[in-house]
């Protein structure tokens, strides 16, 4: 079977009989199997796959077409996939199966795809390294060349989805992302990542961590995978009372289109501090895209700053409350020994919860406290408004879309990230959650590789529902980064 295989290529393989759908899904179980040490798949229902794989295979042979038809997807463990484990990769969860299935996976569904498993996460979203999943550490399978002997880390918390694609197993996956969870692992994986404008997808059936900034999105090997995923995932959910009933163009036809008089921004406050290396990778995309057309335009975005401490107030805040549910009555796993009610209670949550997601209710509950809320959480919410506005009057009515890194820093290893102070691993996420705070589309595109030899992400940010204009500016950098190339100098520990 040939590597990486894209959305169009598997399409274009199971149509002309080069390969059957069950014979794809048995080459990514055979991979997954090889490569089990990298943790990505925390549950995996063989027979279940094959049986769809099944499926789709005679609906192809009866002439039947659709845009994902026999085409193995893995689905981050976030999303309640109907009679298939769903954990959050939560000790508190380990024994839940759902009775349903979330919109997103059922759209998927609906649109053909094939599912393999459900890949590791942080528990509960929670983490920027895939460190904190109760099922153990998923591991980049790339490594530095000054160390070749470390153990990275894909990034989080959709590191299961980020480290299956990235190594083979699965054409493409879904992710969330309350505050990068799609577009980290993406930018530490080389992969392309999108966060849709918020209520572009439904959350009706992904396990909540914060109601206001969760959004599923796809990870993908490519720009017009990522567009095809996206397509395939979004739509007007009357469930969710934030989705958004807007029409889903087809984000396929941006692939390509010229990109001449569109108005890039570089935001000036994103430049302050920025490494090196970033700031090289910044330079480049500006240069390919001047030369495709693009009209580059300075501004300044004042509040941006504010967007990493309001982030870990409203985060938190929200988490605390959607957590409450996990009582060991209506909901989850019940600790074995308690004499009362209020045992119950605590020893469920107390073993049930691992330490970053006490540290995240705590804050919440803190903020939320009667003493603390305006302190905290009503000033979160006002600079909340300040950062929508300062997008919308200081850069969106002047730019098309805004340019600026996905990380501050390429993948870590395991052992640093033990090392780390949990402010410090927030710190992660000081480019990518303006966009959630906001509501905003961004996407993290693969643009170049580091002096250490690790992939390099790059963002664009754009207004809610610019998706379409989003994809076409991706594709013009994708295109000149010729990432595919780079891709071969990284060292990788698969045969
Ligand atoms: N790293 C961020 C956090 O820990 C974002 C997580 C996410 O997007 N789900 O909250």
């Amino acid at each position: 079977m040939e590597k990486d295989l894209t959305i169009s290529k598997v399409k274009k393989g199971l149509k002309s009989k080069e390969f059957s759908s069950v014979e794809l899904m048995k080459h990514y179980i055979s991979r997954i199997e090889n490569y089990s040490e990298l943790n990505a798949y925390i549950t995996l229902d063989k027979e279940k796959a094959l049986d769809s794989a099944k499926q789709a295979d005679e609906r192809i042979s009866k002439g039947e077409d659709l845009p994902l038809l026999g085409v193995p997807i893995a689905v981050k463990d976030l999303f309640c996939t109907k009679g298939i484990r769903t954990t959050a990769c939560s000790k508190i969860l380990s024994e839940f199966v759902p009775e349903y299935e979330s919109t997103v996976t059922q759209n998927l569904l609906n649109n053909g795809a094939v599912f393999i498993g459900k890949t590791n996460m942080d528990e509960f979203a929670m983490g920027s390294a895939n460190i904190t999943s109760y099922f153990g550490p998923c591991f980049l399978p790339y490594r530095k060349k000054s160390k070749p002997d470390m153990a990275l880390v894909p990034g989080g918390s959709s590191g299961g989805s980020a480290t299956a694609v990235a190594s083979d197993l699965c054409v493409a996956a879904t992710g969330s992302d309350t505050g990068g969870s799609i577009r980290q692992p993406a930018a530490f994986s080389g992969l392309v990542g999108i966060k849709p404008t918020y209520g572009l997808c439904s959350r009706w059936g992904m396990v909540a961590f914060a109601s206001s900034l969760d959004q599923a999105g796809p990870l993908a090997k490519t720009v017009e995978d990522a567009a095809i995923m996206l397509k395939s995932m979004a739509g007007y959910d009357p469930k969710d009372s934030t989705s958004e009933n807007v029409e889903i163009p087809d984000y396929t036809l941006s692939i390509g289109q010229s990109v001449k008089g569109m108005k890039i921004g570089i935001a000036r406050e994103y430049l302050e501090g920025l490494n090196e290396e970033n700031l090289s990778l910044l330079e480049n995309a500006k240069k390919w895209l001047i030369e495709a057309g693009c009209e580059f335009v300075d501004v300044s975005l004042k509040t941006v700053s504010h967007a990493l401490p309001a982030y870990y107030i409203i985060a938190p805040a929200e988490a605390s409350s959607n957590l409450a549910r996990y009582d060991g009555v209506r909901y989850a796993k019940r600790a074995e020994n308690y004499k009362d009610i209020e045992e119950l209670y605590i020893n469920s949550r107390s073993e049930g919860f691992g330490e970053e997601v006490k540290r995240r209710i705590l804050t919440g509950t803190y903020v939320l406290s009667a003493g603390y809320y305006d302190a905290y959480y009503t000033r979160a919410l006002k600079i909340q408004k300040m950062i929508k506005e300062d997008y919308q009057n200081n850069a969106f009515s002047k730019v098309d879309l805004i340019l600026c890194p996905t990380t501050p820093s390429t993948a870590f290893g395991i052992e640093e990230s033990e090392n780390m102070t949990p402010i410090e691993m927030y710190l992660n996420d000081v480019y990518t959650v303006s966009a959630n705070i906001a509501g905003l589309p961004a996407i993290s595109i693969p643009a170049g590789i580091s002096k250490d030899g690790l992939p390099m992400g790059i963002q664009l940010m754009g207004p809610r529902f610019s998706e379409s204009n989003i994809f076409k500016v991706s594709y013009a950098i994708e295109k000149a980064a010729n990432f595919a190339e780079l891709k071969k100098t990284i060292l990788t520990i698969q045969k």
